[in-house]
């Protein structure tokens, strides 16, 4: 058991809320409980994922993608206002970490995808500020074998772009989630690939005509490994119970 600002106290920390500028609030999101017994994990507090949290017996919700973003219509109307009245009626907590999650050096989103994809040397692409946003890493192998690698990974099928399959890749840069704005970084870096969650028409044309192979490996199914290392490294620091549940979305 721990008390749910004890919880927020370390996680702030820990994830380094302070020093990133989001667009959302980082932390505590909608209060519940004072303490936390149970904590469920999932990608995106959705009302499936609450329901599922509810199911469970959860006292807090920890999430990468929470509410309250920047430019959204404020008022808690329809679907905004079941969720959250989902949450208040069963006090559960809801924590969400939005960019503090994709960069953080050891749980972090980025962190966990080089792990998961074995690459080596494993770091931030200097390139890109803040650090950690965009992440690089070395290997060894060809396209069609990386590619393989990842759809057998994340379970699902990817969008590949550009360069033929036994195009020799040593140098990968990656993003997860909606990184696809930052390939022509990771072209100018000399990558042989650059990899993220989401595809736009035009990150095809920059591939093509930078020279950069680019898969895309889906929003969710590459955001699904740092919040799940949070909840782990949770479970042993208080002793709490913690449960990831994936609530699969095809995006
Ligand atoms: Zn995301």
């Amino acid at each position: 058991m721990v008390l749910t600002t004890q919880l927020v106290d370390y996680l702030n920390k820990e994830l380094q809320v302070a020093t990133i500028k989001d667009y959302c609030p980082n932390g505590l999101q909608i209060e519940g409980c004072a303490d936390i017994r149970h904590l469920v994990t999932g990608v995106t507090a959705s009302q499936q994922l609450i329901d599922a949290a509810i199911e469970a017996g959860a006292d807090a919700l920890l999430v990468h993608h929470g509410y309250f973003w920047k430019g959204e219509s404020e008022p808690l109307v329809g679907m905004k206002k079941r969720r959250i009245a989902s949450l208040l009626a069963h006090d559960i907590n809801l924590l969400a970490y939005h960019l503090p999650i994709d960069m953080h050096h050891q749980w972090g989103n980025n962190a966990q995808l080089g792990a998961l994809f074995e690459l080596s040397n494993v770091v931030p692409l200097e390139a890109v500020s803040p650090a950690g946003i965009v992440y690089q890493g070395e290997t060894s192998t060809t396209l069609g074998e990386l590619s393989a690698l990842i759809e057998q990974k994340l379970d699902r099928p990817l969008v590949v772009c550009e360069g033929k399959a036994d195009k020799p890749v040593n140098k990968v840069a990656w993003c997860t989630g909606g990184g696809q704005g930052f390939i022509e970084q990771a072209a100018m870096a000399g990558c042989d690939v650059f990899i993220t969650g989401e595809v736009s028409e035009q990150t095809i044309h920059i591939a093509r005509e930078m020279g950069i192979a680019f898969i895309a490996a889906g929003h969710h199914a590459t955001e699904r490994y740092g919040v799940k290392a949070v909840g782990e490294h949770l479970a042993g620091e208080f002793g709490l119970k913690v449960t990831f549940i994936d609530i699969d979305n095809p995006a």
